[in-house]
């Protein structure tokens, strides 16, 4: 845990959040600011800066077959959603928490940078 790190606070309810999903490994919530009529936040519980510091490339096996899952809950599986995960300055990462957005729920636009 990093004492600074807000998603850090929130995975060990340090700050009271809904859960949308939950595991020994990782959990989801609804993003404080969407973009998206679905837009949520899945992530380690553990503190992982970005991709770039993963040791263990199995999370990633953990954190999409989350996104699966809440895609099928939220409804969006059959029309389809979207999975970024930003990382870096260039990347746009503002939260230095590895986490994925999932975010569905309208039509998206084709490309995939903005
Ligand atoms: P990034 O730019 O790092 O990929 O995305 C960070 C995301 O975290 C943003 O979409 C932002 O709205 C969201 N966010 C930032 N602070 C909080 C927070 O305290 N709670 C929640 N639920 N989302 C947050
Ligand atoms: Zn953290």
């Amino acid at each position: 845990m990093d004492k600074n790190c807000i998603f850090c606070k929130i995975a060990s309810k340090e700050i009271s959040k809904e859960f949308l999903y939950e595991s020994d490994l990782v959990m989801a919530f609804h993003d404080i600011n969407p973009e998206a009529p679905v837009h949520i936040l899945i992530l380690p519980k553990v503190h992982i800066s970005n991709i770039n510091e993963v040791q263990d490339m199995g999370i990633f096996g953990d954190l999409f077959t989350a996104a699966k899952e809440i895609a099928e809950k939220e409804g969006v599986s059959e029309k389809g959603y979207r999975v970024v995960i930003n990382t870096g300055k260039d990347g746009g990462q503002l939260v230095d928490h590895l986490h994925i957005h999932l975010i569905g729920g309208k039509k998206l636009g084709s490309k995939v940078s903005g």
